[in-house]
């Protein structure tokens, strides 16, 4: 009955995605007011299906079952516009976004709610939404989601950072109808993140930069190695006892940055990768 509802949402989310298009021509389409209401509503649910199909070996050992989810993946990932932001760049966009008026409301993590894992320690409420999607998510969640006034979402955002959470954006937008979401993702519980190291599935782009160190202030991975446990993406490794970046994985978010102990990391900007979806915004 349970794995039914399941299957039964997906199909519609999947109907949905292809009811509004598909890739760049998202980007500048007007979303149906249908499918923000059904995806603010349900997107727990959604998730929670993400997680149950990425986290189950049993789907990925056959073929026909792996197939599917592969499919539906594919489709999930080609339209949700997914792409990591800097702390800065978030910073921006906030500004950005609150100088054009859009309402701000912060909530429930979805990827907590759908995986039952509300902490006592960290902050369970970093779901940042934006525009439309904010006026929905309040109308349908009272309680979970709060209007809140640019000053906060800034504050939040620097403190979400701290607390060694990667900031992505997520979205559409056209001139009537802009809708974003910031997440700010505990990397152990969020699910696109979780689904990328389970089975590949890689629901988010890169960022615009990519880190360096500079070796001769590195004070040493055994005296420090604060990098490694800030990264993500698992894109940090030892060479001759200082720490290295490995610019193939690295997705740029700048974790690892504020809080190197020598001042050895940085971020540049890589010519290759751009912000699709942010640029907009952004430049
Ligand atoms: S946090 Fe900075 S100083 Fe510490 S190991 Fe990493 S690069 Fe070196
Ligand atoms: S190396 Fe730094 S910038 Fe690159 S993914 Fe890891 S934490 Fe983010």
């Amino acid at each position: 009955m349970k794995f039914k509802k399941i299957i039964g949402n997906l199909v519609v989310f999947e109907a949905l995605l292809l009811h509004v298009g598909h890739g760049e021509e998202l980007l500048n389409q007007r979303v149906p007011h249908l499918v923000l209401h059904l995806f603010s509503r349900y997107e727990h649910l959604f998730m929670r299906a993400i997680n149950y199909l990425a986290m189950r070996d049993w789907i990925h050992r056959f073929k026909i079952t792996k197939r599917i989810v592969d499919r539906v993946s594919r489709l999930v990932i080609k339209n949700i516009n997914g792409e990591i932001l800097t702390l800065e760049e978030s910073c921006r966009l906030i500004e950005e976004i609150s100088r054009r008026g859009y309402t701000i409301a912060i909530g429930t993590c979805p990827c907590r709610r759908a995986r039952n894992q509300l902490s006592d320690e960290m902050p369970n409420n970093t779901d940042m939404v934006f525009g439309r999607w904010a006026e929905e998510y309040i109308e349908n969640y009272p309680g979970l989601y709060e209007k809140i006034d640019r000053e906060k979402a800034l504050k939040l955002v620097k403190e979400f950072e701290d607390y060694g959470y990667f900031h992505q954006l997520y979205g559409w937008t056209s001139p009537e109808n802009s809708t974003f979401v910031l997440c700010n993702c505990a990397p152990e519980v969020c699910i696109p993140l979780q689904a990328q190291r389970a089975r590949g599935y890689i629901s988010f782009r890169k960022g615009r930069n990519i880190a360096f160190v500079n070796e001769e202030k590195c004070v040493g991975v055994k005296d420090c190695g604060i990098c490694f446990k800030r990264c993500p993406f698992g894109a940090r490794f030892e060479s001759g006892g200082k720490s290295a970046v490995d610019t193939e994985i690295c997705y740029g978010c700048g974790l690892c940055v504020n809080t190197c102990r020598g001042g050895a990391s940085g971020l540049r900007r890589e010519s290759k990768r751009e912000l699709i979806f942010a640029d907009q915004i952004l430049d």
